[in-house]
């Protein structure tokens, strides 16, 4: 079935946990898509770049836009502001591309609740709590203080697997991606209530 409008497919895990590096594994190899840019008041971490990886803004910026209702979801995730922009994602969608979302447990359940219909989700974890502070070190873009934060938060964050229709450990990179791409592949074929009623109609086409 070939689907006019798009779908989402959203990525969740602890920091660390291996999300970025996965979807770069993955993002030339699964079709049309787009990848939200978040907004947040977060620092800028060496190697970002302003509009590709986020939009850096400060907090009186994002309240406003929180204000004028410009969000699909935002959440407060360790101690600063994300959020979703709705127009780039409805614009996105009507193109039918696969919008991909890299964002908090709490985002995830916002989604959802609002878009249910055309939304996959994934978890993304490390192996072991142990591991994921090792790459969070050798990562090094983040103060000793803000890793023993995301470590505490990621405790957190892993007691809501089941919230996902799927979780991916993330011990071998290759492996992972090899399966997010399949599952890049089945949420673009998740059909929502609108799109089963239009097929419906188009295919009883002899009386
Ligand atoms: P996230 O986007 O979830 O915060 P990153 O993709 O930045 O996580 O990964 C965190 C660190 O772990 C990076 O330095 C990355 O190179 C490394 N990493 C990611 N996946 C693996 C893996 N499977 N094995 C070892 N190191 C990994
Ligand atoms: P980081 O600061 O490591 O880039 O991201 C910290 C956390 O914020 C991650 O769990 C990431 O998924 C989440 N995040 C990034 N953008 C958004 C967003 O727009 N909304 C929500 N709810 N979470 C986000």
């Amino acid at each position: 079935m070939n689907h006019k409008s798009g779908a989402i497919l959203v990525l969740s895990g602890p920091s660390g946990s291996g999300k970025s590096s996965l979807l770069a594994e993955v993002i030339n190899d699964i079709g049309e898509c787009y990848f939200s840019i978040s907004t947040t008041t977060r620092p800028i971490r060496k190697g970002e770049v302003n509009g590709v990886h986020y939009h850096f803004v400060d907090e009186e910026e994002f309240k406003k836009d929180i204000d004028e209702d410009q969000f699909l979801e935002y959440a407060f995730v360790h101690g600063n502001y994300y959020g979703t922009s709705i127009k780039p994602v409805k614009k996105a969608l009507k193109e039918g591309k696969l919008v991909l979302f890299d964002i908090d447990v709490q985002g995830n359940t916002i989604v959802t609740n609002r878009l249910g219909d055309i939304t996959t989700s994934v978890f993304i974890s490390s192996p072991t709590l142990s591991e994921l502070k090792k790459r969070l070190e050798a990562r090094s873009t983040d103060a000793k203080e803000v890793i023993d934060r995301r470590v505490k938060m990621a405790r957190k964050e892993i007691q809501r697997i089941s919230e996902y229709d799927y979780l991916i450990v993330n011990d071998d990179l290759k492996k992972a991606a090899k399966i997010l791409r399949i599952i890049a592949i089945a949420a673009r074929v998740k059909v929502s209530d609108n799109e089963i009623n239009e097929f419906i109609q188009t295919w009883e086409d002899i009386d």
